[in-house]
């Protein structure tokens, strides 16, 4: 009310002028006078009108652009600069927000695809568009049934049962595996999010692998005990001297398979992570001397074992692990060379770099089966492994020592004409002689 009684105001004034010309002169000059204000005052709300229209039609409508106005129109210009103002700022905050949105759906390490009531593809994220092979600027609003086109797929999104999710092996582009969870929302709208499991697939793929693999290194050894032991309870009659050869291929079967849960357990801890690797000042030269004497005892007199020790460098790192890798390696040299070959144990120091290595003149590996010799229970000829009382876990064990000493393992050989193992320590490692 206050608002029209101050808008009034002007008018009430205009009156009480033209009241007070009527009387001091006369009726004709007071109405001209009336006219003429009226008339300016007209011809001030058009001028202010036609600025205020001009600037509705604007595509932009920045604070700048406002018009200046006076009089009550100053007021409404005023007002509608709070207004600008406040919305841009509102504007500016929902930018904000949106951008932030973008950010983590972009960062996100799941796909995100947001399917309207028809499974058109109302948006997705980058990561969605790497896991579909899909481009959201070619194929947004296209079916996505056209596009990620596995039977698989088109079955479990009209299927409607989502409790489980959708292992899809071969996506569009990638060799990728994805597993895809939909979550109904909304009008008959979904969520479709989508996971790379590759890694773990294959680590699945490792363990299945694996557990077959023990089991069937356990069987065979297990197999033979329990047929003897059949043996041996139906036989009436005592033969010793058989009973005895039993006895001892008992023994040797027991023992393989001492030996693999005894691998299997190192294996285990050198694979947990979590166990720091205890270091100490290790004497390699001195640890070599006993691995040397083992090597002796192991050849028993067949192949004819060097031991050089070029430096008396020693060795910052765990000396167990050590005289299981370095004990591995000289083992292997042993088992894989006819009798009567050359073996060397070496100790050596290069450009700062410690360099451990076993050479042998045995029957060698072909260059196809180098790359995977430190895989788990992979072997270039079964037969032989087993005999000489291999667990197929040597090298494996060898290379997580080595990397927890941050050492790089070297392979290179010749068939028939041997190997050679090189073990290259950073030199941080090393540990100048004492004095
Ligand atoms: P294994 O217990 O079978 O010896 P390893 O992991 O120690 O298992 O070695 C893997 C395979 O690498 C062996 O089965 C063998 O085929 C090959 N190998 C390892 N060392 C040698 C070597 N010095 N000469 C020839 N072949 C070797």
């Amino acid at each position: 009310m206050s608002d029209i009684w101050r808008r009034a105001s002007n008018l009430l004034l205009i009156i009480f002028i033209t009241a007070v010309l009527w009387m001091i002169l006369d009726a004709v000059k007071a109405l001209v006078f009336l006219s003429i204000v009226l008339l300016w005052m007209v011809f001030h709300h058009i001028r202010h009108l036609v600025a205020l229209e001009r600037w509705l039609q604007r595509s932009d409508h920045s604070l700048a652009s406002i018009p200046a106005g006076s009089g009550a129109w100053d007021d409404v210009f005023a007002h509608l600069a709070r207004y600008v103002r406040a919305h841009s700022q509102s504007q500016q905050l929902l930018s904000l927000a949106l951008e932030r949105m973008r950010n983590v759906t972009s960062a996100m390490p799941d796909g995100i695809v947001i399917l309207d009531d028809d499974d058109r593809i109302e948006w997705c994220n980058p990561m969605a568009e790497k896991h579909l092979g899909i481009n959201l600027a070619l194929d947004g609003g296209q079916q996505i049934t056209y596009l990620v086109r596995q039977m698989q797929f088109v079955e479990f999104l009209a299927s409607r049962q989502y409790s489980n999710p959708l292992i899809l092996r071969q996506t569009r582009q990638h060799d990728i595996i994805v597993s895809l969870h939909i979550i109904p929302y909304g009008f008959n709208q979904k969520l479709l999010i989508s996971r790379d499991i590759t890694r773990f697939e294959k680590i699945e793929t490792m363990r299945r692998d694996f557990i077959a693999n023990v089991s069937h290194e356990l069987r065979t050894p297990l197999t033979v005990v329990a047929g003897f032991l059949e043996t041996l309870s139906e036989d009436n009659q005592v033969n010793p001297d058989f009973n005895k050869r039993i006895l001892v291929l008992m023994t040797e079967q027991t023992t393989r398979m001492q030996r693999l849960i005894e691998d299997l357990l190192v294996l285990s801890r050198l694979e947990n992570a979590q166990e720091k690797i205890k270091e100490k000042t290790v004497n390699v030269a001195s640890l070599l001397h006993d691995i040397f004497q083992d090597a002796q005892s192991l050849s028993a007199g067949r192949h004819h074992i060097k031991l050089n020790i070029a430096t008396q460098e020693q060795l910052l790192g765990s000396k167990e692990e050590l005289r299981s890798a370095f004990g591995n390696l000289v083992s292997n040299a042993i088992r894989y060379t006819p009798d009567h070959g050359e073996i060397s144990i070496n100790w050596e120091k290069h450009n700062g770099k410690g360099l451990f290595f076993v050479q042998d003149s045995g029957i060698g590996i072909e260059a196809e089966h180098i790359p995977r010799l430190t895989e788990r229970f992979y072997r270039v000829d079964n037969s032989r492994s087993r005999e000489t009382g291999g667990t197929g876990l040597g090298l494996a064990i060898v290379k997580h020592v080595l990397n927890r000493h941050q050492a790089k393992l070297e392979i290179s050989s010749q068939v028939g004409k041997g190997s050679r193992f090189n073990i290259w320590f950073p030199t941080k490692r090393l540990i100048a002689p004492d004095t």
